[in-house]
């Protein structure tokens, strides 16, 4: 991770130029230093040779005889390892430490000596052709008063100048290698250390930008880098608590959207939709998870929807609408309510719309209001003919009392139809403001059922039918109202006698199959059209209203069947064939929870 730092690297090249550049500089200005220093040394020891050798050759020079001179010189030079040569002031050499002096040329001319005699002293440096090698030079006049006597010459081959000066060199470049070495090692880690927070804290970044939250950053420092560090921990840990709250609330937000009876669809200015939950989506045909970051006209074939948001923005204010929805044949009824959404500027941020399934409501109005109609319309057909016969008897006071009877026999018609009927109106209505579970008690079944029997047997003989029972000799508890199972029954035992020619056979059984109870009403009466089995239980439906009319029917006989039974937890079924006859079941939940007892044909009395 830090050979991926750059910054690191980028310090670490700024420090590495000032420490090779200062080394360098360093280096050059020592050595040059220690250069001048042995070079001015190693001068300074020739004077003091030279300064010495002028003693021996005083006496020489001094124009006397002194033939020891080339003899010390050459031994004086081999101890101290030096050249020493002494030159007349005419330049004759009459002493060399290396060579026969005879041998020798005039050494006038020479740099050194040429410089010494206006001076104190004359250096040079040259490649010496009688020893073969690069020497210093370094003269001084030899005076007596203002009289110059002669030269006294020293030399040492520059060889070993620069031998020892190489040593010195290496010495310094060594050191300064070391140096930076060791220079280089140390800023690495100082680098790292600089560098190594800030790396640290960029991970820690990434990993915050990409939801984690649970890594604070270690601190180690007690510097401006951990002063960073903990700025840095406590806006993560600021950071955390508000993402916390946010998540939470748009989970909170998503929840009530979801769980909503109703259908939301939320859209940006430019009609892309931001949220829909699954009622809006399963409402307009799309798909939820899809839908959203889509432009609401594409993600749903419902134009009414997408009109109604554009509206609402376009106009600014609350709109409502209904509209109707075709999907797979089913059709639905939509209420809308389209408002402009703000943001905190109460600027238009865009549009919410909410979708309400009404079809069942609209049913139900539609129902209401047929069933209105038809009691208007039950009511008046009895009062009109009741009261176009009484007009007719106050008109014609003279009536024939055969004729008056036939009236008052059919007023007499008319009144019980419209007992009837405002009997199974109550009933009708008294379901209706029941709920469920109230008035429930335990009821055997069979009371109930052999009450209705009993009522209507003297019809069935009179008519000339064939009534058979099946009724099981143990009770059947149903849980429900006594009143309501003799309703059913007596309805369906009406209807089967009503709807069965004479010479027709009824059976009513009851039966127990543990976990319910039938009452069952079978006859080989008329049957239904299979196109009419699905609305019979319907109130005021009946197939053949002229026939129901004349045998006294209201129409309402299966609606309080279906209705009481529906109350009582139970349910209706029914099997026809028309022509040959109707079966008509009742389930209820048996009431007393044991195992099935056997119900073999035996177990049922017949007879009528
Ligand atoms: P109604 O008072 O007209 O009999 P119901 O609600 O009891 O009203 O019955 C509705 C219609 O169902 C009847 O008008 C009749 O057409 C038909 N229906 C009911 N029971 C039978 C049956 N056992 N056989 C044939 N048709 C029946």
């Amino acid at each position: 991770m830090f050979v991926r730092s750059r910054l690191l690297w980028k310090l670490y090249a700024g420090y590495v130029t000032l420490i090779l550049g200062s080394a360098f500089i360093i280096g050059a200005f020592v050595s040059r230093g220690i250069e001048r220093d042995s070079i001015a040394r190693t001068r300074r020891n020739l004077e003091a040779e030279a300064i010495l050798l002028r003693e021996i050759s005083w006496k020489a020079l001094s124009g006397e005889r002194d033939p020891s001179l080339q003899g010390r010189v050459e031994d004086l030079g081999g101890r101290i390892g030096t050249r020493f040569t002494v030159i007349r002031s005419d330049g004759v050499v009459i002493a060399d430490s290396e060579m026969d002096p005879a041998r020798m040329d005039n050494h006038g001319d020479r740099q050194e000596v040429r410089a010494a005699r206006g001076g104190e002293s004359g250096t040079a440096t040259r490649f010496s052709d009688t020893v073969g090698m690069r020497m210093m030079y370094l003269a001084i006049p030899v005076r007596r008063g203002d009289h110059l006597l002669g030269f006294v010459r020293a030399s040492l081959p520059l060889t070993d100048v620069d031998r020892r000066l190489g040593q010195i060199r290496a010495v310094v470049v060594l050191t300064v290698v070391i140096a930076s070495a060791l220079a280089l090692l140390i800023g690495f880690f100082l680098a790292r250390r600089v560098t190594e927070p800030l790396v640290r804290m960029t991970r820690a970044a990434m990993a915050v930008a990409g939801g984690e939250y649970d890594h604070p950053l270690e601190i180690l420092s007690n510097d401006e880098v951990g002063d960073l560090g903990r700025a840095f921990n406590s806006m993560i840990e600021q950071l955390r608590a508000r993402m916390e709250t946010i998540v939470l609330d748009r989970n909170k937000v998503v929840a009530i959207l979801s769980s909503m009876v109703e259908g939301v669809i939320a859209v940006d200015r430019s009609e892309k939709v931001l949220h829909i939950n699954s009622v809006a989506a399963r409402i307009i045909g799309a798909d939820a998870d899809r839908a959203v970051g889509r432009r609401i006209s594409a993600a749903t074939h419902v134009r009414t929807v997408s009109e109604l948001l554009s509206r609402t923005m376009r106009e600014v204010r609350d709109l409502t609408s209904e509209t109707r929805v075709v999907s797979g044949g089913d059709e639905r009824f939509i209420e809308m309510k389209a408002s402009p959404l703000r943001d905190r500027d109460d600027r238009l941020a865009g549009a919410v719309l909410v979708l309400h399934d009404v079809t069942e409501l609209r049913r139900l109005e539609a129902i209401r209001k047929d069933f209105v109609a038809n009691i208007s319309h039950e009511l008046k057909t009895p009062v009109t003919a009741i009261r176009g016969l009484v007009e007719t008897m106050i008109d014609d006071p003279e009536m024939e009392p055969a004729r008056s009877r036939d009236f008052l026999g059919r007023i007499n018609e008319q009144t019980a139809r419209l007992t009837n009927l405002v009997t199974d109106l109550l009933a009708v209505s008294r379901l209706e403001s029941k709920d469920g579970a109230a008035d429930r008690e335990l009821v055997d079944l069979r009371v109930p059922v052999r009450e209705s029997l009993e009522g209507l047997l003297p019809v069935a003989r009179s008519k000339g039918l064939h009534l058979e029972t099946g009724i099981p000799e143990f009770p059947l508890p149903v849980s429900g109202d006594a009143e309501g199972l003799r309703q059913i029954a007596d309805n369906l035992l009406d209807n089967a006698l009503k709807y069965t020619p004479a010479g027709g056979k009824i059976w009513v059984r009851l039966r127990d199959d543990g976990s319910a109870v039938t009452l069952e009403v079978e006859d080989t009466g008329i049957g239904i059209d299979k196109e009419h089995q699905a609305r019979i239980f319907e109130r005021f439906y009946r197939v053949d209203k002229a026939r129901s009319r004349r045998l006294g029917g209201t129409g309402l006989g299966l609606a309080i069947v279906k209705h009481q039974a529906l109350a009582m937890g139970g349910s209706v079924s029914l099997e026809s064939t028309p022509g040959a006859g109707s079966v008509f079941r009742v389930r209820f939940p048996s009431a007393a929870p044991r195992p099935a007892p056997p119900s073999p044909p035996s177990l049922f009395e017949s007879g009528n």
